[in-house]
């Protein structure tokens, strides 16, 4: 369907590419947090020359905050000419690590095919891109909108985003009297609604034993003997049960919507030696034993039960086993989120998903955790979901791309949403 805004938005296809080109260019590494600033900076300019006022704020004192790499965020607001609703679209300015395997400058925003390559390009400076070619579009259009519209620039989402959304949730900046709709343009696709995402928990797990000389083990205790049996236990009983439970959330892909837990590290013994250490290993019985697993749940089971299932395993072992002893020790958690279907902005997104591309969206839910949990648990705003452009499996490989088309596309159901909740006479 063509409307007026979105001729309009289809006449700033260059604007669009530039801006991305832009973004991609300024190399924002997290870690450490580079550029955080730079990129503020420059969004700083673009949105005040659009007409939106701008605050940047630095997450002072959050992880990796420091005078060399500090954690600065922005938030613009545009008012509309009388009161409403505020739609407020966040996406993070931090890019991971480049790693091998490109072709292209990572750091270049190179253009072929109709797409533009480069770290962040999908995941997700191409989201944000549109999301201001959406919202700047839709104010030249429509200069009597009512309401507001926030574009937000946050930092560390690629680390938990401590000192990014979660600080400006603390802050009030997503209170519900604030802001009432948030979309976050994370590559979802761009007919796709993604609803929320599953919860996190992460721990270390330690055993302990006793050192003695290797040759007579029974005179010591063998701690990566002892993780043999929790690791066994888990086999046995955890990873089956896991398995065994589907969650009613549309997660994404099918694998992920079962409970699943990763054990990202195992280490025991005698520290391990620099590759170019060409010595042999003393005898050694070893005394402890550390595991880190990173259990991702699903909305129907409470932390609790997580937490709980690992903890009475490891007392079962503790009754069980001779000399078994233990210490788990938290690490992280995350509650899943889940947006409701009926919400009103995915109903205005789904809505405007079929004006614009003519196709009934699909609605997911991510196997992995963004910003999300922080604007529904700390801003306690339930009204929030992620739909930007973009392939999700892109994200964090070599020759990162997003396609141009598919900018554009999302521009135009943002601009339509933006319709739909900001203009009076159409509701
Ligand atoms: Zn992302």
């Amino acid at each position: 369907m063509t409307t007026p805004l979105t001729v309009r938005i289809d006449g700033k296809r260059d604007d669009l590419i530039q801006l991305t080109q832009d973004l991609i260019r300024i190399p924002t590494l997290n870690p450490p947090g580079e550029n955080y600033g730079a990129i503020c900076d420059f969004l700083n300019k673009r949105l005040q020359a659009s007409g939106f006022e701008t605050q940047l704020i630095r997450a002072f004192d959050t992880p990796g905050d420091s005078e060399r790499y500090p954690r600065w965020n922005i938030i613009a607001r545009r008012e509309g000419t009388s009161l409403g609703d505020c739609v407020h679209f966040n996406s993070h300015t931090d890019v991971v690590d480049v790693g091998s395997g490109w072709t292209f400058d990572p750091f270049g925003g190179e253009i072929a095919d109709g797409n533009i390559y480069g770290r962040g390009a999908c995941d997700m400076k191409g989201g944000l891109a549109s999301s201001i070619i959406a919202a700047e579009a839709f104010i030249e259009q429509y200069p009597n909108f009512s309401g507001a519209i926030e574009i937000s620039g946050t930092a560390d989402e690629e680390s938990g985003g401590y000192g990014g959304v979660a600080y400006l949730a603390e802050h009030g900046h997503f209170s519900p009297e604030k802001v009432q709709h948030v979309i976050i343009p994370e590559p979802l696709q761009k007919d796709r609604i993604c609803l929320g995402h599953r919860g996190g928990w992460w721990a270390e797990i330690k055993t302990k034993g006793e050192i003695a000389h290797g040759s007579m083990p029974f005179l010591g205790d063998c701690a990566v003997r002892h993780m043999g049996a929790v690791i066994h236990e888990f086999e046995d009983k955890l990873f089956p049960i896991m398995a065994a439970r589907r969650t009613e959330m549309p997660v994404v892909p099918e694998g992920a919507k079962s409970s699943t837990m990763n054990i990202n590290s195992i280490h025991g013994g005698q520290k391990e030696q620099s590759d170019d250490f060409t010595g042999l290993p003393a005898h050694c019985v070893p005394d402890s034993c550390r595991i880190v697993i990173d259990r991702r749940f699903l909305v129907e089971e409470p932390l609790d039960q997580v937490r709980g299932e690992v903890t009475d395993l490891l007392e079962g072992l503790r009754v069980t086993r001779p000399d078994f002893e233990y210490e788990l020790t938290e690490l992280n958690s995350v509650l899943p989120s889940m947006t409701d279907k009926t919400a009103p902005v995915v109903e205005t997104v789904a809505q405007a998903i079929e004006d614009v591309m003519g196709k009934v969206p699909e609605y997911v839910a991510s196997p992995g955790t963004y910003d999300q949990k922080h604007i529904d648990r700390i801003g306690k705003l339930k009204n929030c979901i992620a739909y930007g452009p973009g392939i999700l499996e892109m994200a964090h490989k070599p020759d990162e791309y997003i396609g141009i088309n598919d900018m554009l596309d999302s521009a135009k159901v943002m601009g339509a949403s933006l319709e739909t909740l900001l203009l009076p006479q159409k509701s």
